[in-house]
């Protein structure tokens, strides 16, 4: 257990796999240094260290069972099933000498850099196949760890000519961005923080369980992560009873949940709790938030392990945000704030007045990012935009497609203070909340209670982006965040190095912008009408939002910031159009094989009315597959696999749900909505 007091945890074997802290310290002294080397990221420059960081990490690795190492790296629109995060090519850390005998081996140049023929990866035409070299660099940023018999080095990659190919490279430009626009802004405003600026995050991960033999009984869920089809379970959520219930020992979920954060200790990510969620057989795990590039990479390596310990618990693990109908879908909360590296948070007013001396620079800090988020809400929306994110927006369980942030009563009155010229230093109030019984004592709690309706609410320190999807790399939602931010803080020090108030800037921001603070219900079905007319970002199609990320507007924003060239983005673009339809064609494509080995048979079989109505179903999927074959125009693709999934396709749902409704139990063939979604209804292997 971890000691409930400050100071070093004592949860056995935390961190063992992970090249950090004392494990770090420990193999490096043996190399004549300390952990405090890997601290000043310009380590990999200096050959003498990188030397000593090779011999230590052979040394780690051996004693830890690792025998092959591989430079792990995040290719473009990676997100989806099936463990397309990250990509690694792995290699043996050893070699064979002139009688074949091995020796282990691993060099700082195995360690720097690696190359990778890597061009079957989506590069939206950065590299033609014959010229296919994708270059890695080692993230100094992010520790090595170490899973089963291989060490993996977290990478970034790029093409020969640097253009990025991966998630990784433009989030490394976008902190850097932020930090130094942020900390030249913080400058003129008279505070001077040591180090970078730094990017934290927190990612709330849901996912969902079910067994893994109904599983097998599922071609949707195995190639796609949602099902096409299926009716209703007659019991869905509406007593919201398995929301926060205990996570019961009487079927596998226990087990897998209690595997997944003890695999995740080992490798140094710090899960720290653990949930049942409102939806039945839905969870969630959130870890202790921390640097962007760190979040991230163990992200990708919890939505990893999930998937390996729920296949070794007899269940499967679905990312996919939507991979039931009529049931909430899963998201990933990106919750984003801005610390100092000494832990000072910009978005927290006391602690940043405190350490600054300056009640000035909050007010300064909130109205340039209310100017960001107004202007570049296009980009917050194409960030979430994804194939399984399309079935999310505008339904319950996530916010409309609608760009607003709520930043509560008490800061907007503040805010509306600043844009009238009125300066004072906000400091929120707290209260103190009775329970109506003398033996119940009083807690404290904010003064305002929390928004579940806005897309990007503020909770008093930090935003909470709740749109973000559960599959997704959250990479280039953070990428967005932080250059709006950069252009912001940029645009705010440009004008005060031109000789204006710092509050006159923030004012004249507030004016301009506040149209995208919404403090009211975002599930009002008003509100998206309402958003429009204010000029406040709405793009409903995901595609469309993708449509975007190329405009002129935005390549003027990433590359006054030198985050993204045009190039860059247009491939990006042409990336994120060709997964959505490609996405949408393979589930087409399970829809066609299931209705005809499935469903048809089953009809038949039962007798319970003329299938035909299922042969035409099938001839509207492929004619409108043929359609979209022959449209050249990426966009116009991507559009027309849109309303193929969410049109077409949901009426062929449709007549299949209809006739799983009437056929007898013992001729249909696949797993249905009541054996996927209640795992403790059916014994595992009874029904299958
Ligand atoms: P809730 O569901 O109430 O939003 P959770 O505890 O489930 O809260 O998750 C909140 C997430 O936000 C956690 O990962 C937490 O570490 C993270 N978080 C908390 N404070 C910050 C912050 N200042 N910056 C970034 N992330 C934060
Ligand atoms: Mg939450």
């Amino acid at each position: 257990m971890l000691s409930s007091s400050a100071g070093p945890a004592t949860l056995e074997g935390y961190g063992s796999c992970s090249f950090k802290g004392a494990v770090a310290d420990k193999y490096l002294k043996e190399q004549g240094y300390d952990a405090s080397l890997l601290k000043d990221l310009s380590w990999p420059k200096n050959e003498a260290k990188a030397k000593a960081v090779a011999a230590a990490l052979l040394s780690w690795a051996t004693d830890n069972g690792a025998k092959q190492y591989s430079h792990w790296f995040q290719p473009m629109a990676s997100a989806g099933v099936r463990h397309g995060n990250a990509g690694c090519l792995q290699m043996a850390m050893f070699d064979f000498d002139a009688d074949g005998v091995p020796y282990p081996s691993f060099s700082h140049e195995n360690l720097l850099q690696g190359e990778t023929d890597g061009s079957s990866y989506p590069n939206g035409g950065l590299r033609a196949t014959h010229t296919a070299g994708g270059y890695l660099s080692l993230d100094p940023l992010s520790p090595i760890f170490i899973r089963e018999d291989t060490m993996y080095i977290p990478s970034c990659f790029v093409s020969y000519n640097g253009d990025a190919l991966d998630e990784k490279t433009p989030m490394h430009r976008a902190t850097e961005a932020m930090s130094s626009q942020g900390k030249r802004l913080l400058k003129l405003m008279g505070y001077n923080p040591e180090g970078d600026l730094i990017n934290n995050i927190g990612l709330e991960q849901e996912i969902f369980l079910t067994t893994r033999s109904a599983f097998y009984n599922r071609p949707d869920l195995q190639f796609t992560g949602r099902t096409v089809m299926g009716k209703d379970a007659a019991r869905g959520q509406e007593l919201s009873d398995h929301y926060m219930a205990p996570i019961s020992r009487a079927t596998g979920a226990f087990e897998t949940m209690k595997q997944i954060q003890a695999e995740c200790y080992k490798i140094g990510i710090p899960l720290k709790t653990r949930h049942r969620e409102v939806a039945p057989n839905q969870y969630e795990f959130a870890p202790m938030f921390g640097n962007v590039i760190n979040q991230i990479d163990q992200n990708l390596m919890v939505m990893q392990i999930i998937e390996e310990v729920a296949s070794e618990n007899g269940m499967a693990a679905l990312l996919h945000e939507k991979p039931f109908a009529g049931i909430n879908g899963s998201g990933k909360h990106n919750n984003w704030s801005i610390g100092t590296s000494t832990g000072v948070n910009l978005l927290n007013p006391k602690q940043l007045n405190k350490a600054s001396g300056n009640a000035e620079i909050f007010p300064v800090i909130m109205a340039a990012l209310v100017s960001a988020i107004d202007k570049h809400g296009d980009l917050m929306r194409l960030s979430i935009a994804s194939p399984g994110n399309d079935f999310r927006l505008g339904a319950m369980e996530a916010p409309p497609a609608v760009m607003s942030t709520y930043l509560g009563s008490s800061l907007t009155e503040y805010l509306e203070q600043i844009k009238n010229g009125k300066m004072s230093e906000y400091s929120p109030e707290k209260k103190s909340l009775s329970f109506g019984a003398a033996n119940v004592p009083d807690i404290t709690v904010p003064a305002e209670d929390r928004n579940r309706t806005s897309p990007f609410p503020y909770g008093g320190a930090r935003f909470e982006f709740r749109a973000a999807g559960s599959t997704q790399n959250v990479s280039l939602i953070n990428t967005c965040l932080d250059s709006m931010a950069a252009e912001a803080f940029k645009i705010v020090a440009d004008r005060i190095e031109g000789g204006e108030k710092p509050l006159d800037i923030a004012a004249d921001l507030l004016k301009q912008h506040e149209k995208c603070i919404f403090n009211g219900n975002g599930y009002d079905p008003n509100w998206p009408d309402d958003a429009v007319k204010r000029g406040v970002w709405r793009i409903d199609s995901g595609v469309d939002a993708i449509d975007q990320l190329d405009s002129e507007k935005n390549v003027a924003m990433f590359s006054s910031i030198g985050v993204f060239s045009e190039r860059e983005l247009q491939a990006r673009k042409s990336v994120l159009l060709t997964y959505y339809t490609g996405v949408v064609e393979m589930e087409a494509l399970t829809m066609i094989d299931m209705i005809n080995k499935h469903v048809i048979p089953s009809v038949k079989k039962s007798d319970v009315g003329n299938p035909n109505k299922l042969n035409d179903g099938i001839k509207q999927i492929k004619s409108a597959l043929k359609k979209i074959h022959g449209e050249e125009n990426e966009t116009k693709q991507a559009q027309m696999a849109r309303s193929l999934r969410l049109e077409t396709m949901a009426d062929v749902r449709k007549v299949c749900d209809d006739f799983e409704a009437k056929v007898p139990a013992e001729h249909w063939t696949l797993a249905t909505y009541d054996e996927l979604l209640f795992l403790d209804t059916f014994p595992e292997g009874e029904m299958w």
